[in-house]
């Protein structure tokens, strides 16, 4: 992907070797943390502890903490891709949903977080939280993909970056809270099938969002595609499963097989459109994707 001097977003909020506070206006030390996980270890609310520091702190600066210059290139890039996928919906709402697009912050994180969805370790994944309008990533999840996934390249993480953007659109356009609501009302078997249904359609975001931002910045260098199908592929639920326990339990999917992440992603870059029928063919159980 063709990124470097690019400009980056203003909506990165980077709290990388804190842990889950941010550098530029202080936060906790680590002395609190090592009191939560006593006060955890003794059976109390270590995350009260936290929680309590984090309000009670006052907004100090400290010295940012050492992060290596490879992390760095890799938190401007995200940066760069967040921009793009700014752009592109800035640009795709008002056209064909007559719509302004609320951009959402991205938090660059190490180790573990507090989100308004709660507290996420790196082990979650890159995530997004509907509660608070955020994107929220490990940069080590960059790493995993290319070691653990065996997804490499930097179109494999504009991929992931973007696939959580869409969540954001989701969200904005209501889909997540349709979802949210149909919790009890249905099965646990059908929910999850729903909730495929929305991880597909964020794959689908993720591909729209290639092919508007390469006609508009021409960002695709040869083999992108390939590594953003290679990501889609690696992350599915089947072949995680698969890899976890060395068989599958498709009842218990809510991200959708490899196949159908790739088609999901394909769909997008060849359609290119988010009119409303289209997204909201997602949730027809009666079509197949
Ligand atoms: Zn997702």
């Amino acid at each position: 992907m063709r990124w470097q001097g690019r400009q980056g977003s203003k909506n990165v909020e980077d709290v990388r070797g804190g842990s889950g506070t941010s550098r530029a206006v202080g936060g906790i030390g680590v002395g609190v943390i090592v009191m939560a996980i006593i006060i955890q270890l003794l059976g109390g609310d270590g995350c009260a502890v936290i929680q309590q520091a984090a309000t009670s702190q006052p907004q100090t600066q400290q010295a940012p903490q050492q992060t290596s210059e490879e992390e760095d290139a890799l938190a401007q890039f995200v940066s760069v891709v967040l921009k793009d996928t700014e752009d592109v919906w800035n640009k795709l709402f008002p056209e064909q949903l007559g719509m302004y697009y609320q951009e959402p912050k991205l938090k660059l994180f190490t180790g573990q977080v507090s989100s308004a969805c709660g507290h996420a370790s790196a082990a979650t994944g890159p995530f997004y939280c509907p509660g608070d309008h955020k994107l929220y990533i490990d940069l080590a999840f960059y790493k995993q993909l290319q070691t653990q996934f065996k997804a490499p390249g930097d179109f494999a993480m504009a991929y992931v970056v973007a696939h959580e953007a869409g969540h954001h659109v989701q969200n904005l356009l209501g889909y997540t809270n349709y979802l949210h609501k149909q919790r009890r009302r249905i099965s646990e078997k059908e929910y999850n099938k729903l909730s495929v249904r929305l991880e597909l359609m964020a794959d689908y975001l993720a591909g729209v969002w290639a092919k508007h931002a390469n006609e508009m910045k021409n960002i695709l260098q040869e083999g992108d595609i390939e590594e953003a199908m290679r990501a889609a592929h690696a992350i599915g639920d089947d072949t995680i499963q698969k890899r976890g326990r060395g068989y599958v339990v498709p009842d218990s999917f809510t991200h959708g097989t490899s196949e159908q992440r790739m088609r999901a992603f394909q769909a997008g870059l060849e359609n290119g459109s988010i009119k409303k029928e289209l997204l909201d063919a997602f949730f027809d159980m009666s079509r197949e994707l």
